[in-house]
């Protein structure tokens, strides 16, 4: 299958009486906040559209679900348009898959590189920095408005997949979006408060665990750090609320890919890893059957906590040899 152009998958909407939009599991500010403002132009354009979700809202997202989000498969029972947004695999919407592909048309819409095209029509591009940048340009396609709440939803999804505009995926189109949206009356920094200073007491406290177990390896090059599920209940912190942590594990001085392993409810091992320079986190996650970018990326794991650090350790410094 190819990709199509932006124009046709906002004809493809526009031709839509009712819409399901789909976020990967584990939503971020990109799945959530591009699925938001789509929702909202698609309702502005008077479409039946809701967000279908396998898990709940993280709470520092939660501004963005303005009545969209919805865990009931039937809340529409025949969608017109089944549109999947920032993933490009079934694996990363498993519980939704059956009624993604009752939609009479389905969309994919996604920037990672470790996609390949299933829908009937799909754009996506491994160089674009969110897929709230391709969702911009869709919106506009369709000819709707943007206003500020379609405005901080893409901004959201711009700044959380850029580290706040930090990332080297952030590009010149990546701030002549976000300029624009200024023109729509965002409120960029009461969405950075949201974002980044409306921080629970217990995910400071679970990150302060998890920080304890760091550990360096690979020569000072790579750094791991992991979570259990005991850690989470003694805190009483949800394993959501570790989002940020493989940031800091990455961010130590000297070293190049940071990894953060989690153990999940039901004893699965999720792992997230980001690389700093040179390093290709996908290769390594690609190697676990995951996927992602080369700078983020991550796999699941079908074993306990200690086998899958070592696991990962063992990956991890292989690929750093190769590299060397
Ligand atoms: P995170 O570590 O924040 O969960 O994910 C980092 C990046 O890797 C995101 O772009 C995410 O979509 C991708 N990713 C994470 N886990 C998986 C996975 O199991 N499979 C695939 N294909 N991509 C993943
Ligand atoms: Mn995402
Ligand atoms: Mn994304």
């Amino acid at each position: 299958k190819q990709n199509h152009s932006i124009e046709e998958i906002a004809k493809q909407l526009m031709a839509a009486r009712s819409v399901i939009l789909f976020p990967h599991i584990q939503m971020d500010g990109d799945a959530l906040g591009s699925c938001a403002a789509l929702c909202k132009a698609l309702r502005c354009a008077g479409k039946e559209a809701v967000i279908l979700t396998e898990d709940e809202v993280p709470e520092y997202l939660s501004f963005l679900d303005q009545g969209y989000c919805t865990m009931d498969s039937e809340a529409i029972h025949q969608p017109d348009v089944c549109m999947c947004v920032d993933c490009g695999e079934v694996v990363r919407f498993p519980k939704r898959e059956k009624k993604f592909f009752q939609g009479k048309i389905t969309i994919c819409l996604d920037h990672h590189t470790t996609s390949t095209p299933f829908a009937d029509y799909n754009f996506i591009d491994g160089s674009i920095a969110a897929t709230a940048e391709l969702v911009y340009k869709v919106i506009k396609a369709m000819g709707i408005p943007i206003d500020k709440e379609i405005g901080e939803a893409i901004f959201t999804g711009i700044s959380t997949d850029t580290g706040n505009f930090q990332y080297s995926n952030a590009t010149k189109e990546s701030h002549l979006i976000t300029a624009d949206l200024y023109d729509a009356g965002i409120d960029h920094a009461k969405v950075a408060v949201q974002l980044y200073q409306n921080t629970r007491l217990e995910k400071i406290r679970i990150t302060n665990r998890i920080l304890d177990t760091l550990e360096l390896f690979g020569g000072g090059k790579a750094a791991i750090a992991y979570v259990s599920q005991e850690m989470l209940r003694q805190v009483g912190a949800e394993l959501s609320e570790t989002e940020g942590v493989v940031e800091t594990v990455r961010n130590v001085k000297g070293v190049e890919i940071g990894a953060f392993v989690k153990e999940q409810d039901g004893g699965r091992i999720k792992v997230s890893m980001r690389a700093k320079t040179t390093g290709n986190v996908a290769e390594i996650a690609a190697k676990f059957g995951g996927g992602g970018h080369v700078k983020a990326a991550g796999c699941t794991l079908y074993t306990n906590l200690q086998e899958a650090c070592e696991s990962v350790k063992e990956a991890i410094e292989e690929s750093l040899k190769i590299k060397d």
